[in-house]
C-alpha cells in the first residue's frame, strides 16, 4: 500500500440553488519520501485538495490514508493532533509572527508538538544560523520562507505541504527555495508536496499530478527528476 492515498475524494460546496464542484472526484497515491508538485489553472482545486490531505478542510466524500491511518474517518479532536504532529505547512506569504524572532516563530510552533527537532539546528539546516535572532521584518522575502520552512520541519512531521511557496518571490529567491524543498526531501527523507501554478517546476518533482477542474488531469513519474543548482 502507498504511505498516502486519495480515493474518490470530493468537496462540494453549496450555496443555495449553486453547486461548486471544487473537487469532483480526485484519486491518487504518494510513496514515502517523495517529492510530488501538483499543477493546474487557478481555481482547479488544488488548495481544497491540500487542506483535505492536511486536516484543514473536511472531504464531502472519499477516502483519504495517511501511513495506514484513514484520516478521513477521524474526529475533529483526532484531525487537530494530525495537524499539530503530522502535518507541516507552508504558504506563500509565509504567516511568520512579527514581534517574535525566526527562533521564537518556530519554538512556538513546536510547543505543543509530540517528536519536534531542535528548533536551532533546523534553522542552521536551512541556512539562517547567523540570523535565527532576527526579526521578520529584518529578513528577506527568501529568507522569511526559509524561517517558515524551519518552522515546518521542526515538528518533525511526516508530511511537508507547500502551498505556491515561491509565490511571492523573484525568479533566483524562488529557485533555491525549491532547491531547499528539493533537498529536504533527499536529505531527510521528508514527503513534500508543492501546489506551484508553474509547470516549469515539474522536472524537479519525482511526480507530476496535473489538476484541471476538480479532477486529476494526468499523472507523471519522473524517473530523473533534474536537481535545483
Ligand atoms: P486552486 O487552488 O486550484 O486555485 P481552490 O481549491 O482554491 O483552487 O478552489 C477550487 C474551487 O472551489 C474554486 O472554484 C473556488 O472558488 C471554490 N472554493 C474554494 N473554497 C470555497 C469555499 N469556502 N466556498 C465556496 N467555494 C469555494
Ligand atoms: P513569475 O510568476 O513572476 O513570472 P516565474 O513564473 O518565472 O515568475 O516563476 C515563479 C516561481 O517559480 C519563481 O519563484 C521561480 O523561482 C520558480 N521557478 C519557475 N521555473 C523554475 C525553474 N525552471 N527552476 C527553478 N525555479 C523555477
Amino acid at each position: 500500500a502507498s504511505y498516502i492515498e486519495l480515493k474518490d475524494v470530493k468537496k462540494i460546496y453549496r450555496m443555495g440553488e449553486v453547486e461548486i464542484r471544487a473537487v469532483d472526484g480526485v484519486s491518487f497515491s504518494i510513496d514515502k519520501g517523495e517529492f510530488v508538485v501538483v499543477v493546474g489553472p487557478s481555481g482547479a482545486g488544488k488548495s481544497t485538495v491540500l487542506n483535505i490531505l492536511g486536516g484543514m478542510d473536511s472531504p464531502t466524500s472519499g477516502q483519504i490514508i495517511v501511513d495506514g491511518k484513514e484520516i478521513s474517518k477521524y474526529t475533529s479532536k483526532q484531525l487537530a493532533a494530525y495537524r499539530r504532529n503530522d502535518i507541516g505547512f507552508v504558504f506563500q506569504f509565509y504567516n511568520l509572527i512579527q514581534n517574535l524572532t525566526a527562533l521564537e516563530n518556530v519554538e512556538l510552533a513546536i510547543q505543543i508538538c509530540k517528536n519536534p527537532l531542535e528548533p536551532k539546528k533546523v534553522l542552521e539546516l536551512v541556512g539562517l544560523k547567523e540570523r535565527m535572532g532576527n526579526f521578520p521584518a529584518q529578513l528577506s522575502g527568501g529568507e522569511q520562507q526559509r524561517v517558515a520552512i524551519a518552522r515546518a520541519l521542526a515538528k518533525n512531521p511526516k508530511l511537508l505541504l507547500c502551498d505556491e511557496p515561491t509565490g511571492a518571490l523573484d525568479y533566483n529567491t524562488g529557485k533555491s527555495i525549491l532547491k531547499l524543498l528539493q533537498d529536504t526531501c533527499r536529505n531527510m527523507g521528508m514527503t513534500v508536496v508543492v501546489i506551484t501554478h508553474n509547470s516549469a517546476i515539474a522536472p524537479m518533482a519525482d511526480k507530476v499530478i496535473k489538476i484541471k477542474n476538480g479532477r486529476v488531469d494526468g499523472i507523471s513519474i519522473n524517473d530523473n527528476p533534474i536537481s535545483v543548482e
